[in-house]
């Protein structure tokens, strides 16, 4: 099985071509400043997360990890976790986004992917986890859902496809996101 990581999840909701780009024809993607910015914000957010207590999860105490490495053989997927929260025996993923538009699509199921790890790391069902959006400075509980868990596989098996048939993928229909995309300039079919 294709080995892949969580931020290819991410990456084939915001736009399939960008698969294409990692795997098949390999190029370098410009680093925005909003990346860079997104690094430095990320190191403050864990810095001030240890001192804060767990009312804003809804959670009346709980223990934070930074960073776990997962990887599950069975879904061939990897990625490392910003934060996991672990309160009275159950595990909450929590992703930091640094975004003014609120949760997006592609976060929602990065998010899922992670739960479906955490799950086959602690060999333990994850009801929910929470996509934390920095500007806003909320975290919005995201449901881990039999369908959400469907999805996430079908999108596997689609990234698969396309890394196996060395295909590249009709450009995006949402016009805005090619204009915030890193690979815009190899994609010379949109305006
Ligand atoms: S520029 Fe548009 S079509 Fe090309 S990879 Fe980015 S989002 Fe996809």
């Amino acid at each position: 099985m294709i080995k892949l990581r969580v931020t290819d999840v991410k990456q084939y909701i915001y736009c399939p071509r960008i698969i294409y780009f990692t795997y098949v024809c390999p190029v370098e993607k410009k680093i925005t400043r909003k990346m860079e910015y997104g690094k430095e914000e990320h190191l403050e957010l864990d810095r001030l997360e240890k001192r804060r207590t767990f009312k804003r999860y809804s959670l009346s105490e709980g223990e934070r990890r930074f960073h776990q490495y997962l990887r599950s053989e069975r879904l061939g997927l990897e990625g490392k976790l910003d934060m996991h929260i672990v309160s009275e025996g159950e595990y909450f993923p929590v992703e930091f986004k640094h975004t003014r538009k609120g949760p997006s699509l592609n976060h929602k199921y990065q998010l899922v992917s992670y739960a479906m790890l955490l799950e086959d790391y602690y060999n333990k069902p994850v009801r929910y986890g929470f996509l934390y959006i920095i500007p806003e400075k909320t975290p919005y509980p995201i449901q881990i859902t039999p369908n959400a868990r469907i999805f996430v596989k079908d999108v596997l098996e689609k990234i698969r496809e396309i890394i196996l048939k060395e295909r590249i993928p009709r450009p995006n229909q949402h016009k805005g996101r090619c204009t915030d995309c890193e690979y815009r300039n190899y994609c010379g079919d949109v305006s």
